[in-house]
């Protein structure tokens, strides 16, 4: 089974950056302004006609994803979404429900009713969701899907996890939390199986990134998903090497498109 899952952040007006979502530099770089989202929405279209949701993976489908919970959810995204007739999942960080920048209550009622999926993105968006003790995850996913489920009045069953830091152990927590479908933020197109829950990769679209991003992801481009894999794994690499030899093979693999 496969799905290409795209994964976007908050998308604001007027380049105001902090009106939703985190606050902060590195928070913002994920941020798209409405105007380039919509150039990334005609790319996709222009790709794909299988714009579809987790639970019709059907073919190859493409799955557009959010994460944070972020008031821009609503406006402007699901309301751009749905004028092409696409429904989004939206990935939620229940502590901030209701907080300034984030989306009410009342607002994740009106995102369910229009037909988008809600989805957990833990309770607090731990910087490292790996690092925590089991029963840390536990808590994160557990607490957050019940808080949503009881908002919803529906039962929650599909995550992402913030940071992507993903491990097995969060996967079998997520799964143990009821959770049957889990983001995560490898860019592959491979959906795993782990203890009865689908673990779906991402390709990520950041704020700089043209809408030939989208649109090669959502056609299963190899030229476009083989470099953001190559990138990524790059990142894990720095982890051993130091931060110089990352900043040295980020740039050879960006040189790449000028050949
Ligand atoms: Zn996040």
């Amino acid at each position: 089974m496969q799905a290409l899952a795209i994964m976007y952040h908050d998308v604001v007006e007027r380049g105001d950056f902090e009106s939703s979502g985190f606050p902060g530099a590195g928070a913002h770089v994920y941020k798209l302004c409405r105007e380039d989202f919509e150039r990334h929405l005609d790319a996709l279209a222009r790709a794909t006609a299988s714009v579809s949701t987790v639970y019709k993976l059907e073919g190859r489908p493409v799955l557009l994803t959010f994460d944070d919970g972020g008031v821009s959810f609503i406006h402007p995204i699901a309301d751009l979404l749905e004028r092409r007739g696409w429904r989004g999942h939206f990935f939620v960080t229940t502590d901030r429900i209701g907080t300034p920048g984030f989306l009410s209550e009342a607002q994740l009622r009106e995102l369910h009713a229009r037909g988008h999926i809600i989805g957990s993105h833990s309770r607090s968006h731990p910087t490292r969701m790996a690092a925590l003790t089991r029963a840390e995850m536990d808590r994160e996913w557990g607490e957050s899907i019940a808080r949503l489920s009881g908002v919803l009045g529906d039962r929650v069953k599909v995550a992402s996890v913030p940071g992507g830091y993903f491990s097995r152990e969060v996967g079998e927590s997520a799964a143990a939390a009821g959770v049957d479908a889990l983001f995560t933020s490898e860019p592959t197109a491979r959906v795993a199986m782990l203890g009865g829950c689908r673990v779906l990769g991402r390709y990520v679209v950041q704020r700089g990134m043209s809408p030939e991003w989208s649109g090669g992801f959502a056609a299963g481009s190899r030229w476009y998903c083989w470099r953001q894999s190559a990138l990524w794994k790059a990142k894990r690499v720095v982890k051993v090497l130091g931060g110089g030899q990352y900043l040295k093979m980020r740039q050879a693999i960006l040189e790449r498109k000028d050949q």
